[in-house]
């Protein structure tokens, strides 16, 4: 069972400023006798408690993986017990806000994360407080929302807990279109309803290819326009911010494949060489795209351009966060994608694609799992000769 998360969030946007209530109640296979979280270094935390809490530590310490000064909380408890319950009170300024936008999303870093689980599924019950002015969107529809107050339940990654609030939201495609766009504060003009065209194409291939077992039935893009960047989320939605986004440019229609995958690709450990279950499946997904819609010149162009990038890099099983960062993007990315260029060559579309919708629907969270997969599906053979590849 996912452990249960209960947030309540209020945010002031005229003093750009937001209060949180994160009550976890989380499950450990054997009993635990601590507890720790990163949370947002920014942030003051201002109440910790648990019925067998004893007390906690607040220290710095930089994080490899993030490259960056991280915050943790490390929490005690009275005995060891196989479940416990906390609740952790913070407030701060709004990580992002722009225009009337408020994000509280995936890269806003503004739930705390037990280290190492941030992409651990949880059940959870997002309550948001805002003015009455403002409207709140998440990656569903709302359970309830009334007087400025919305309420948003689902199943997903701890770290992926959305909403995003503005003053208004154009929405574009019903809910049982398939794909629903929401833009925040701005009309939509031509390039969103192409967005929407293409992502619907986008979404029918790979619900062939990857997702025969558990395809995309709905999916959300929100369109916040705060000009940061783009991603995909496990629970059907994607979040792109580029206010210049158009699907008719090559590099543009690779990134919204490459997102979309995400519904599949995300199961990996975010910060280790794991990670290249994401964005190697996840960069290759969006290659193969491509070339599906006939566009094979940007498809050999792209993978050659991963390949350059992959060859003076380490090999993907001995990646280390503490000394290849510099390397992240060429190991993760391009070497994964090189890797699994390979793989299809060696086996065929039929063969492969068999693969990727296995991978998808077993959830594959580690390398070794999916090697067993590979000899499953294929034999022994491919299994060493992709064995020696993620080590070479
Ligand atoms: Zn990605």
């Amino acid at each position: 069972m996912p452990n249960r998360v209960n947030v309540d969030l209020s945010i002031q946007p005229e003093t750009r400023t937001f209060a949180c209530r994160y009550q976890l109640t989380a499950s450990f296979p054997t009993a635990q006798r601590s507890l720790a979280f990163n949370v947002n270094r920014k942030f003051r935390v201002t109440e910790v408690q648990g019925p067998h809490l004893l007390g906690y530590t607040d220290s710095l310490f930089y994080d490899a993986f993030q490259q960056d000064t991280l915050r943790r909380l490390t929490l005690r408890f009275a005995q060891p017990s196989r479940q416990q319950t906390v609740t952790v009170r913070y407030n701060g300024t709004t990580p992002f806000q722009t225009d009337s936008v408020l994000e509280f999303t995936a890269h806003a870093n503004w739930l705390p994360t037990i280290p190492d689980q941030e992409y651990a599924l949880v059940r959870y019950r997002l309550a948001v407080h805002i003015p009455a002015a403002y409207q709140v969107i998440s990656t569903g529809p709302a359970r309830r929302a009334a007087n400025g107050t919305y309420v948003f339940t689902g199943q997903a990654p701890n770290i992926e807990l959305t909403a995003v609030a503005a003053r208004r939201f154009t929405t574009l495609g019903g809910r049982h279109a398939g794909v629903e766009l929401y833009k925040a504060n701005r009309p939509f003009n031509v390039r969103d309803s192409l967005l929407r065209t293409h992502a619907l194409a986008i979404i029918a291939y790979q619900n062939r290819i990857i997702g025969r077992r558990a395809p995309i039935r709905r999916f959300r893009i929100l369109l916040p326009g705060s000009n940061r960047n783009a991603f995909g989320l496990l629970d059907n939605a994607a979040v792109i911010t580029y206010s210049d986004f158009d699907t008719r440019k090559p590099a543009d229609l690779l990134i919204l494949a490459h997102e979309i995958s995400h519904k599949w690709w995300g199961w990996g450990t975010w910060n280790t060489y794991d990670n290249w279950l994401n964005e190697g499946f996840a960069t290759y997904s969006g290659l193969l795209y491509l070339r599906a819609t006939a566009d094979t010149a940007t498809f050999r162009q792209q993978l050659l351009k991963h390949r350059a990038a992959a060859a003076p890099a380490p090999p993907i099983l001995q990646f280390d966060a503490r000394k290849d960062m510099a390397q992240y993007r060429a190991v993760i990315y391009s070497k994964g994608t090189v890797v699994l260029a390979d793989l299809h060559t060696r086996l065929g579309d039929e063969a492969f694609f068999r693969l990727l919708q296995a991978t998808a629907a077993a959830h594959v969270n580690t390398t070794q799992a999916f090697l067993a997969l590979v000899e499953q599906k294929t034999g022994r053979e491919t299994r060493d000769w992709l064995a020696a590849r993620l080590g070479s």
